[in-house]
């Protein structure tokens, strides 16, 4: 590939994982009506056929993908790169929960957590960033939590996998830097999603009492602060871990 510089954010080409719903479905959503051209990649087929459906744009198109598929990852960002020649932006979104407090976590359930969140998130960067490396411009964006910088009781495979997200990204954005690929994380608080949908109302009440703005987050709250990420706005900012929410982590 021929070395090349940054296009316009409304010719950028990105792919966003974990997007039939939630925060990644207003991750594409934004990412489009900022006139980026978005692969929008989940497990669930159906949700992502919906999601196509609602965000009916002829510059989204799905592809089924387990991002803790190896090949399958990198297939996904090699057609890519055959269809449109390069590859701007890559926000690893999917993640999932299994929560339970340390003592009665199973083995199953950390290692599945740290598959989905945490390796899912190094195989992207590892195969965007090779593309990106040799445009010599791209934007990777990994979405950690809130958990993944203070914690969580009844998450520490969550948290533990969030957190080695940040170590991850501060890592790729070092050797990836002199490149002009930029590798930074966003920090949810507590955004009403169905992740969050499921978790008690006691809870939810006791979360509410944390967050200084005293609202849960929408998940277009997030999805413009990886717009901006994604976008030339955030051209000298890298290895960065920015919180959106609501002024819990300071
Ligand atoms: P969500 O509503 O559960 O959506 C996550 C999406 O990822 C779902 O469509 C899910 O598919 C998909 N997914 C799960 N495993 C996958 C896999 N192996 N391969 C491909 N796709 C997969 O979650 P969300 O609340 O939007 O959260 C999005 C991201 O933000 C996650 O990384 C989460 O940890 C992070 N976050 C969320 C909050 C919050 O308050 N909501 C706070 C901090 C961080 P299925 O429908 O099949 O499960």
């Amino acid at each position: 590939m021929a070395k090349s510089k940054s296009v316009p954010d409304n010719e950028k080409i990105a792919i966003v994982t974990g997007a039939a719903r939630g925060i990644g479905l207003e991750i594409a959503r934004e990412l489009l009506d900022m006139g980026m051209t978005v692969l929008g990649v989940d497990i669930s087929v159906e949700n992502l056929a919906a999601a196509k459906a609602e965000l009916a744009s002829d510059k989204f198109d799905i592809a089924t993908l387990d991002v803790t598929d190896s090949a399958g990852f990198e297939k996904v960002v090699s057609d890519m790169v055959d269809k449109h020649g390069r590859l701007d932006v890559l926000v690893n979104n999917a993640g999932i929960t299994r929560d339970n407090i340390c003592v009665l976590l199973t083995d199953d359930d950390w290692d599945l957590v740290m598959k989905v969140n945490l390796k899912s998130a190094f195989i992207g960067t590892r195969e965007a960033g090779k593309v990106m490396m040799r445009q010599r411009c791209g934007s990777i964006i990994n979405m950690s939590s809130y958990s993944g910088l203070e914690g969580n009781r009844g998450q520490a495979n969550y948290a533990a996998s969030k957190a080695g997200m940040i170590g991850l990204s501060k890592s790729a954005a070092k050797e990836l830097a002199k490149r002009n690929v930029r590798v930074n994380c966003v920090c949810p608080g507590f955004i009403k999603t169905e992740m969050t949908d499921a978790i008690p109302q006691e809870a939810k009440d006791m979360a509410l009492t944390m967050i200084p703005m005293k609202r849960m987050g929408q998940p277009g709250d997030i999805a413009k602060a990886v717009g901006f990420l994604a976008s030339d706005a955030s051209g000298y900012i890298t290895a960065q871990t920015l919180s959106v929410d609501g002024g819990m982590h300071t």
